[in-house]
């Protein structure tokens, strides 16, 4: 047996385990009684022990130095593991366990501060996170800047000089619609009533076979905060539901379907490779929004789902397709970002880039991070923020260490308006199909172009050879100021 098979056969089992333990992860937060915490902590906590033994085993050092892969997928299957095994070597186990200890408590501490409103009790913790992560990302920035070193796990090859300059180019555009669309005189009605658990579920399953979701390798369970989870044979989705508002069920549905397709999508040649999943947040990202958003809030299926909607609920309050078109898209002030339409969600997300730059490069003190996202709320979006789970309490995410995270949401989106432009241009006909409550066509085009690659390419590499165009955010913006601008009468 050559060295290259060694190395193959003996990640193919761990990335069977590392997907036994995923499904671990999926069942916690769906179907897992409430009364079995403990017993599951043990479970995932044995599984994460036997992952990071297999991912630190000597012997991938020795595979790596013998292996001589001679396909372009073997040579990048190559790649992929010797830079997770460069990863995890360089991290102390020590900083690793510490780390993943660290975190667990910081979620719970953070969930009691949000519930009280009380940042004093969280910013303590937050600041040893922080230390944590600054030493983590000097053990992986091999004297590097750290906050690229963090950045790199989610989005390989991007620095944070490089969003920035993305950032910055945008945010001047966005501002200026942003204040256009709130000060227009031509405002949309929204939607209103009480809409069943049941109905919406109903719809729910509607919409993702509409998107193309194949329900004979995946399911849809109901989650507090909607995810999709695993691959390949067995990619979920799972969704929630507010009764006042039918749009949250039925776009975080769409959303979740744009990823699990991915999975679904990916050659199954790469199957347990470090091929077979999607290559980068941002990547991924793009494929959920272009669903959610560029096919899901288009005119042409909009006016499909009002049909199926008045159907389902007996009537809305939006009478006719055009004004529920405008009633799906409304922008208006808030303070969350999950709750955030097209045209603001991008502001939120450079706001928490420059703190967490500022954070981890300790230009800015966790101290002072209250009155810092305070300031640059009012800013950006003109409001004073009423009181903290609504400014700097609201996301999980520095709590349990990602820093580096949201660029990748905002990286989703230009992606999206990249290979929408040339959806668009290859599938001219494509608001036929989505007015009929077909997105099948669109589907078929990224999965070709995006979504069968899975890991094969470098995250800009596969963005920029399915649009055609460099990496820029301008289809984006242009997108945006073209759709709302049609909605609002600018
Ligand atoms: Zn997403």
């Amino acid at each position: 047996m050559s060295a290259l098979t060694d190395l193959l056969a003996f990640q193919r089992q761990t990335e069977a385990l590392s997907s036994v333990a995923e499904r671990l992860g999926w069942d916690q937060e769906t179907v897992m009684p409430r009364g079995a915490a403990d017993q599951r902590a043990e479970e995932m906590g044995a599984m994460e022990e036997v992952l990071h033994e297999r991912r630190t085993d000597p012997r991938i050092g020795e595979w790596l130095e013998a292996a001589d892969p001679q396909t372009p997928a073997d040579r990048r299957a190559v790649q992929l593991i010797a830079r997770d095994f460069a990863r995890t070597s360089r991290v102390p186990a020590r900083l690793a366990s510490e780390l993943a200890r660290l975190t667990s408590l910081a979620q719970g501490i953070w969930a009691e501060a949000r519930a009280k409103d009380a940042p004093e009790d969280f910013l303590p913790t937050l600041d040893q996170v922080l230390m944590l992560k600054r030493e983590e990302a000097a053990c992986l920035a091999d004297g590097g800047d750290l906050y690229d070193a963090l950045l790199d796990d989610y989005e390989p090859g991007m620095t944070g000089a490089q969003v920035a300059a993305l950032f910055d180019a945008m945010r001047p555009r966005l501002v200026a619609l942003r204040e256009d669309v709130l000060g227009a005189a031509r405002q949309p009605q929204a939607l209103s009533g009480h809409f069943p658990q049941e109905t919406q579920l109903r719809l729910a399953r509607t919409c993702a076979t509409a998107f193309g979701y194949d329900w004979t390798r995946g399911r849809m369970d109901l989650a507090v905060h909607p995810f999709s989870s695993g691959r390949w044979q067995d990619s979920r989705i799972t969704t929630r539901v507010v009764e006042t508002d039918p749009f949250n069920c039925l776009y975080s549905t769409i959303h979740e379907v744009g990823h699990s397709s991915y999975e679904q999508g990916i050659d199954p040649d790469y199957a347990f490779t470090p091929l077979g999943r999607g290559v980068s947040m941002g990547v991924h990202e793009s494929q959920s929004r272009i669903y959610e958003n560029q096919m899901g809030r288009g005119r042409a299926f909009t006016g499909w789902l009002f049909t199926r909607m008045a159907e389902a609920f007996d009537g809305l309050n939006i009478t006719d397709a055009d004004a529920f078109y405008a009633t799906v898209n409304r922008v208006t002030p808030g303070y969350i970002r999950t709750e955030a339409d097209e045209v603001q969600y991008n502001l939120h997300i450079m706001l928490r880039f420059d703190l967490e730059r500022d954070l981890i490069s300790g230009r800015l003190d966790s101290r002072d991070l209250v009155e810092a996202w305070n300031v640059r709320f009012l800013k950006d979006f003109g409001v004073v923020v009423d009181r903290p789970a609504n400014g700097v309490l609201q996301d999980v995410h520095w709590s349990v260490g990602l820093f580096g995270y949201f660029p990748t949401y905002a990286l989703g989106n230009v992606y999206a308006g990249c290979l929408n432009q040339a959806l668009r241009a290859a599938v001219p006909d494509l608001d036929t199909a989505l007015a009929q409550g077909d997105a099948t066509p669109g589907t078929e085009w990224l999965r070709e172009n995006v979504q069968r690659h899975g890991g094969l390419m470098p995250p800009a590499e596969v963005i920029e050879a399915a649009s055609g165009v460099k990496i820029s955010p301008e289809p984006l913006l242009d997108y945006l100021e073209q759709k709302f601008g049609g909605i609002y009468g600018l």
